[in-house]
């Protein structure tokens, strides 16, 4: 008998890809996890699951219960779908720069969506903030308690890729994994698979890809938490060092601009099928990068987060890509071919 018994434990357990084009240009193997193939449609439902079990087994939450946490929406998806598996409600913050794909998918699943204005970490009225305002109001009130998933400082989001998402790359690869590499949102991905891997192979090479506006990567290479420029991704792209990334050391780090990391989503797109949130471009262009410091022969994996469709009104939308100056690719604006 192969039966999940609930969407929970559907979670994981993904394919690893090899990336045709990126292996061909760097004569590494260059794999993406797939982790839009979760039932949430991205790696954070791992987080999601890992902070709700977490807090249940604290007893900070049972059934009837309210979820809370601020999120650029992937985890808020993931949360919301372990949710109602769990007989839990959820509410949501959410930064109103965000794409409405993402909001719809919350609102469809049934999230209380609170939109706010996308401030400042530094600011009271950060979304972050204001989720675990909310928390504290309804812990009191709510019969099954109310949590903060708090993904950006609560350890469990990194533990759920300490226990799932680095074993499943050591199995797959047989050990023969040489680099991982990742952007950051939380850090929980990239330092839970840092971790678990490390402690397999001592000497695997762990790499840090960040977008323009992000500060992880002059931290890494320089010591200073310094942003510069902004970026159209989304979900990645941090100013501070947050719980999540607390004690992480990397081996490599790159800065890789929108252009670069939209040409590898088009790229793997039109060439291997592959459609592909703005995350994931930037982590192909990471590994890709990664790859060309290693040097060819080395088996390199990264993280395909979430899919394209999720930023449809962006990410296949010729106005926005042109007022941002990125190129449109021709397929866009193709007209059809066929007489019919
Ligand atoms: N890509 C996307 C699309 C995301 O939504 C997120 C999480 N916000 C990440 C990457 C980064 O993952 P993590 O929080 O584990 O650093």
């Amino acid at each position: 008998m192969t039966i999940r018994n609930s969407v929970l434990d559907a979670i994981g357990n993904t394919p690893l890809i090899k990336l045709q084009r990126a292996s061909e240009e760097t004569g590494c193997t260059i794999l993406g996890k797939a982790e839009w193939m979760n039932p949430g449609q991205s790696v954070k439902d791992r987080a999601a699951k890992f902070l709700v079990l977490d807090a249940m087994r604290e007893g900070r939450i049972e059934r009837g219960g309210t979820i809370v946490d601020g999120t650029a929406g992937n985890t808020g998806i993931g949360l919301t779908m372990v949710g109602n598996a769990l007989g839990m409600e959820t509410v949501i913050v959410i930064p109103d720069t965000q794409t409405e794909e993402k909001k719809q998918t919350l609102r469809m699943l049934g999230a209380q969506l609170v939109e706010v204005p996308a401030v400042p970490y530094k600011n009271p009225n950060n979304y972050v903030k204001v989720a675990g305002r909310i928390a504290e109001q309804l812990a009191g009130t709510k019969a099954g308690g109310a949590m903060f998933a708090d993904q950006f400082d609560n350890p469990a989001n990194r533990q759920a890729h300490v226990e799932t998402t680095g074993p499943e790359i050591w199995t797959q690869t047989d050990g023969k994994v040489d680099g991982f590499i990742c952007a950051v949102g939380t850090g929980g991905t990239l330092a839970g698979t840092a971790l678990a891997l490390r402690e397999r192979k001592s000497d695997v090479q762990i790499g840090i890809v960040d977008p323009p506006g992000a500060a992880l990567f002059s931290y890494f290479t320089d010591g200073e938490l310094k942003a510069e420029g902004s970026s159209i991704t989304e979900g990645i792209g941090q100013g501070r060092i947050t719980g999540n990334l607390d004690g992480l050391e990397v081996d490599h780090a790159f800065r890789v601009e929108d252009q670069e990391s939209l040409d590898v989503n088009f790229a793997l797109l039109e060439e291997e099928g592959l459609n592909l949130g703005l995350s994931s471009g930037i982590n192909v262009a990471g590994a890709i990068r990664l790859a060309k410091e290693m040097g060819p022969g080395h088996t390199i994996v990264t993280v395909l987060c979430d899919p394209g469709t999720r930023y449809a009104s962006r990410l296949f939308n010729p106005e926005f890509l042109a007022s941002k100056g990125l190129e449109v690719p021709a397929f866009l604006t193709r007209e059809t071919q066929v007489d019919i």
